[in-house]
């Protein structure tokens, strides 16, 4: 027997998962948090040349409202609280890129006094983007990585481990 079609039967037989997955790599809000010279880049992202919105990632102001957090440049000591602050106040799931150099492991600035040897000593990242500065298009591949990664992973175990 052929499986039931949308177009021939009018619905679909899939799994919680899948349709979950499939809410949240189609709208991933990510949080304008552009910290040195790599935000032109993910500015440039965003723009209709590349477009983000067609993936259904929008900026968003507010951490309240955001699912993803792009550290874009230089992440310095006194920034570093209020950025775990807005990690904070995002709801889960959440997810963190990491875009270039500086926010990779300290870039340039990797001995200055002043600056964390990468983000991730402060949130947990779940893709890191190479390059000073990473072009658009490495972040679009990176954002696709991570829509990747989100598929790949099982909503429902999430929140019962939250449950318990
Ligand atoms: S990685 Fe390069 S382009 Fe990005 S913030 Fe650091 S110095 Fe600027």
């Amino acid at each position: 027997m052929d499986e039931p079609s949308l177009q021939r039967d009018g619905f679909l037989v899939t799994s919680l998962d899948a349709v979950l997955n499939a809410c949240r790599n189609d709208s991933l809000w990510y949080l304008t948090f552009g910290l040195a010279c790599c935000a032109v880049e993910m500015m440039e992202a965003a723009s209709a040349r590349y477009d983000l919105d067609r993936f259904g990632m929008v900026p968003r102001a507010s951490p309240r409202h955001a699912d993803l957090m792009i550290v874009a440049g230089t992440l310095t000591n006194k920034m570093a609280r209020a950025m775990r602050k807005a990690y904070d106040q995002m709801p889960e799931p959440k997810y963190v890129v990491s875009m270039g150099s500086c926010a990779n492991g300290g870039g340039y600035y990797h001995y200055s006094y002043s600056v964390v040897r990468g983000c991730d000593r402060i949130v947990p990242v779940d893709v890191y983007i190479p390059g000073c500065p990473p072009t658009a298009e490495a972040l679009v591949y990176g954002l696709l990585q991570l829509q990747r990664k989100i598929a790949a992973t099982r909503p429902n175990a999430h929140y019962a481990d939250l449950a318990r």
